[in-house]
């Protein structure tokens, strides 16, 4: 029984290639952050090794030892966490020692599943050593490569991978699964599916952990302040969230979302389309905020805050591409 929800698709393929015992040396998981990319390389590492009448059966002794992470043969490599906090990249070293342990016949089950995650924080030199390894595929051996961005990958590495895209989910599909598999009250549940734009991993994750939320409310206070605030102020912040992107790209695109969230809701509730707005436990002070607000001036904002977010991908001066932002904040009424 295969637990990912939604990616049917991905799903199915893999289910195939498995009945008729063909499964690609290399594949390449491609999609959004938290949509079930790393949750169905685990799957498919328990399929390739599960004990059960009906792989992956999740329940037994190599599919529990691969969910709970301490099985010989299922290996994550990831950036690491050094002293000096996260690395950067994947390292040379990190894909080397991979090329040793899969020469070496799988140690507790019948194949070795290598998953790298993101596989696009593999450095120049990474990237040439794997692929070396995947030139050469030793036997017994999946590698599943997961990235949001398979664009910063060599060419070369993805021709040689089975691709898989994933999508993130529709909302409702998503708020079935948080009250029917995770046991989320239904308040809860649409609030997290709002929230989470699609991302399932995102929605499990937040539930229980106060620190998401307070991201966002921390976030929050920051959007709806700025625009009162001075010029000096306003650049204050944008060298700050520059400076912070440096170290941690995904938590700061995430919180742009969150602002593209906010004021398209404003918009919504502007225009009695509050049924639709994401910030759902919010609504009363998405009200107020609409009446203070001229709806062109929050429009050409939200498309300010698309270019932006364009440049942030495309590495233009961080610190630039936020000042612009802070110009185009919408004024109060
Ligand atoms: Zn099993």
């Amino acid at each position: 029984m295969w637990q990912t929800v939604g990616q049917d698709r991905a799903v199915a393929a893999l289910q195939r290639g498995l009945a008729q015992g063909r499964q690609a040396h290399a594949y390449l998981f491609v999609g959004p952050p938290q949509v079930g990319k790393g949750t169905l390389a685990l799957e498919l590492a328990q399929a390739l090794n599960c004990d059960g009448p009906e792989p992956p059966c999740g329940e037994c002794t190599p599919c529990r030892r691969i969910a709970g992470g301490i099985h010989a043969d299922v290996q994550v490599v990831t950036v690491e966490t050094g002293d000096g906090g996260p690395h950067k990249d994947i390292s040379i070293d990190q894909i080397r020692e991979v090329g040793r342990t899969v020469s070496l016949r799988p140690f507790e089950g019948r194949c070795r599943v290598i998953i790298i995650d993101p596989a696009d924080a593999m450095n120049e030199a990474a990237q040439n050593a794997f692929l070396k390894t995947l030139e050469e595929p030793p036997p017994d051996v999946v590698f599943v490569l997961i990235t949001s961005r398979p664009r910063a990958m060599r060419a070369t590495i993805r021709s040689r991978c089975q691709q898989f895209e994933f999508s993130s989910l529709p909302v409702a599909k998503l708020e079935e699964a948080l009250r029917e598999r995770w046991s989320v009250a239904p308040r809860q549940a649409q609030l997290l599916a709002r929230l989470s734009r699609g991302r399932l991993g995102w929605a499990i994750a937040a539930r229980r952990d106060e620190e998401m939320m307070r991201v966002r409310h921390e976030a929050l206070v920051d959007i709806r302040s700025l625009p009162e605030r001075t010029i000096q102020d306003r650049f204050a912040y944008a060298s700050e969230v520059a400076g912070r992107f440096s170290r941690d790209r995904v938590t700061v695109m995430a919180v742009l979302d969150l602002w593209r969230e906010w004021w398209r809701d404003v918009l919504l509730a502007s225009s009695g389309g509050q049924d639709a707005i994401t910030n759902l436990d919010l609504g009363d002070i998405l009200k107020a905020e609409a009446d203070r607000y001229e709806p062109g001036q929050v429009i050409a904002f939200l498309r300010s805050l698309a270019a932006s977010k364009r440049r942030l991908e495309e590495n233009v001066n961080p610190r630039l591409a936020l000042e612009v932002l802070m110009l185009d904040l919408p004024t109060p009424r």
